[in-house]
């Protein structure tokens, strides 16, 4: 088995050079720009978060729904690495149509510029979200003979 290159399909899905060490999934789904991000600090947690569209609500937890620390009245820099990782995955124009952010797409060019106009933070779970990263991975390891990713690493326990 080859180390740690990641196969062909995982690579043609993730276009456009977005790390996906840092943000492993991200999508534009159900109103809401949701994904995975992984913590700085500890290889086996992951953040789950999102921001709804219209209101740019957001929220921000471990996939075992523990609260982010990081949400202090202002979205975390996981929230941050997120809508950064859908600008590269999808553009400017698609992440500004879909949050229907108001006029020329073309000022919603980094996270920075979407999240000052933020809404509030909301509780949620983080198992819809989580559920269908798990599933990506799946459909992945399928088209890719069942070889395993790097990605799994964040949700394999240590024996
Ligand atoms: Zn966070």
């Amino acid at each position: 088995m080859k180390g740690s290159s990641l196969p062909p399909a995982y690579a043609l899905h993730t276009a456009h050079n977005r790390d996906i060490k840092k943000v492993p999934f991200v999508e534009l789904h159900n109103q809401r720009l949701q994904g995975v991000v992984s913590s700085g600090s500890d290889i086996e947690r992951v953040y789950v978060s999102f921001v709804q569209a219209g209101s740019l609500d957001y929220s921000c937890m471990t996939n075992n729904n523990r609260p982010c620390g990081g949400l202090r009245g202002s979205p975390c820099n996981h929230i941050h690495m997120l809508v950064d990782a859908a600008l590269q995955q999808y553009g400017a124009q698609q992440v500004a149509a879909f949050l229907r952010l108001p006029g020329d797409p073309n000022q919603w060019q980094s996270a920075h510029a979407i999240l000052r106009q933020s809404g509030q933070p909301i509780p949620s779970m983080a198992s819809d979200i989580f559920s269908r990263f798990l599933e990506d991975l799946h459909h992945l390891m399928l088209e890719v003979d069942r070889r395993p990713l790097h990605s799994m690493a964040w949700f394999i326990q240590a024996g």
